[in-house]
């Protein structure tokens, strides 16, 4: 049913007419028994009525139809708009403004209570904005939550955010490159023209034609003081993304229908697009702080670098430049040993430096294959056996699963061989080593754990990074503080963790995870009584 322009639709004022009609009838038919209370009261009802249903429009009009039926069918004489009592006059007048004040009431208390509720929904909306953009575990994901929100809440096909830093600003960047420069907001038209908004007294404020467009724009950037709009063909709006004065980036919205906002709906894409702008800003920040902190990294790399260059190669070769004077002055040829431990310790760091310079380029390309933590551990054992010499080893696998894990062997070992020879070195010679192995949920976990001294709590992460060797490290023990970052590294190139836990009871478990899998069992009859073949 079509709306009228003074409210309600055309259904709505002929039914609260027919209603004073029928009123009006039935009152007549009984009038010598009624009080003019009575009729004041019935009209009154019926005024009350009308405007609490289609609005003051219609709430006036049934107040002055009544009147006119009041004073020529109610007050006598009837049927002439002569009035004989000067008392009757006072009711009359009473009836008229009581009427209007309450149809006027009415429709106030209406309009406030329908604001309210559409002020509620719009909270409501940037409340759930504000929680998606807050709880979105990264900047890009909050961005595309403000994005999708905006699209549905302004009911536009599409909603597109642009970037300062990827939009070309200069002649060739188009209408959002336009808008990033100036800073306000500007349309696409159906018929393939742009509008822009006028600026105070920029360049733009001499561009032709800013007689349109959407309903409500007063509110939108730089449209201030803008002529007011009165077609609907913008198909595309753009609005610049404005944080701390300065422009971030640039909010999009299209629609093939046309992009046709009420002042309200323009109001609430202005506070959205704030959110959008937040949103900009936080990725910005975010790489930014990356920037900021993957130079920090390279720089600490380089110094540490140069510190393990000088210290780390020099102090073994000369060792070996000195032996090698004593061998050639007539010393025992037997301390070349020396030599060649010192060399192969030189061997060692290079191969160590290389690995961490491949892991940091990205470069380790493992070769993931389903193997058994049954071989891994075994390997490991035999690898690390120097380091361990006579030392208790406990490994614990559980007797009844063969545990298996989608991994690169070769890389598995080296990280599950660093940890052995760790606990070696750290642990004080008369304590066990322990490996366990276990399934937790989608994950394959190696432990190694020792009875050493442990790690403090503030360098737990640390020991982690290249060249690091924590203060209270003994100065005998040899290492160059390479070992658990290339761990680290390796094991993440196959989807892997390695993390340090302290053992319950003293001494430090390094926690070596691997993406599981279930293990496909042999087929040979042995494997059913479940001894798993290196248990023990
Ligand atoms: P490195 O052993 O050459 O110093 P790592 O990267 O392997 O280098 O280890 C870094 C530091 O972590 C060591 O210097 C040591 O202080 C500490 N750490 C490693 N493993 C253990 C362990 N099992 N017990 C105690 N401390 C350890």
């Amino acid at each position: 049913m079509s709306r009228t322009p003074a409210g309600g639709t055309l259904r709505q004022w002929l039914a609260w007419l027919a209603v004073l009609a029928a009123l009006t009838v039935g009152m007549l038919s009984v009038r010598d028994r009624l009080d003019k209370a009575h009729v004041a009261l019935g009209f009154l009802l019926v005024v009350l009525g009308a405007s609490a249903a289609a609005g003051r429009a219609l709430g006036l009009t049934v107040a002055a139809a009544a009147f006119v039926a009041f004073n020529l069918f109610f007050l006598p004489p009837y049927h002439t708009p002569v009035i004989a009592d000067p008392l009757d006059w006072l009711v009359l007048l009473a009836f008229l403004v009581t009427s209007i004040v309450a149809a006027q009431l009415l429709y106030r208390a209406n309009a406030t209570a329908d604001a309210a509720l559409r002020r509620a929904a719009e909270v409501d909306r940037l409340a759930t904005l504000g929680a998606e953009t807050l709880s979105a575990p990264d900047a890009d994901a909050a961005l595309r939550a403000i994005v999708a929100v905006i699209r549905t809440t302004v009911g536009v096909d599409a909603c597109e955010v642009f970037r300062r830093g990827q939009v070309d600003e200069g002649p060739t960047g188009g209408l959002v490159g336009w808008v990033v420069r100036h800073g306000r907001s500007a349309a696409e038209l159906s018929d393939g023209t742009v509008r822009m908004a006028p600026g105070g007294g920029g360049p733009a404020a001499t561009t032709a034609g800013v007689d349109y467009v959407v309903h409500g724009p007063e509110s939108l950037p730089g449209w201030r003081g803008a002529r007011p709009p009165d077609t609907g063909d913008v198909r595309a709006l753009l609005l610049p993304l404005v944080v701390r004065e300065q422009t971030v980036g640039v909010l999009r919205i299209a629609s093939s229908a046309g992009v046709s906002l009420s002042a309200e709906a323009a109001r609430l894409l202005v506070a959205l697009a704030y959110y959008a702008a937040l949103g900009v800003e936080r990725v910005r920040l975010v790489e930014t702080a990356e920037r900021a902190e993957a130079e920090r990294r390279v720089e600490s790399l380089r110094s540490a670098l140069l510190m393990a260059v000088s210290h780390d190669l020099r102090t073994p070769l000369t060792t070996i430049k000195g032996i090698a004077h004593e061998v050639a002055t007539g010393a025992s040829p037997a301390r070349a040993a020396i030599i060649e431990a010192e060399a192969d310790r030189l061997n060692a760091l290079v191969g160590d430096l290389l690995d961490l310079s491949r892991i940091q380029a990205g470069a380790v390309s493992p070769n993931v294959a389903v193997n058994t933590a049954d071989e891994l551990v075994g390997a490991a054992l035999q690898r690390a056996a120097g380091a361990l010499g006579e030392r208790a080893v406990v490994v614990d696998l559980p007797p009844d699963e063969l545990l298996a894990g989608r991994f690169d062997f070769t890389q598995a070992l080296r990280v599950l061989v660093n940890l052995l020879e760790n606990a070696a070195k750290y642990a004080p010679a008369d304590t066990p080593v322990t490996v366990r192995a276990r399934r937790d949920g989608a994950w394959l976990v190696l432990a190694v754990l020792d009875e050493g001294p442990g790690v403090p709590e503030s360098e737990r992460e640390r020991i982690f990074e290249p060249f690091y060797r924590p203060p209270g490290t003994p100065p005998d023990v040899r290492g160059t503080g390479l070992g658990l970052s290339i761990a680290r590294g390796l094991a993440a190139a196959q989807q892997g963790t390695v993390r340090y836990e302290p053992r319950t009871g003293g001494g430090s478990a390094f926690v070596f995870a691997l993406p599981a899998t279930d293990a496909v069992l042999p087929e040979d009859d042995d494997s059913d009584d479940g001894e798993p073949a290196s248990a023990g």
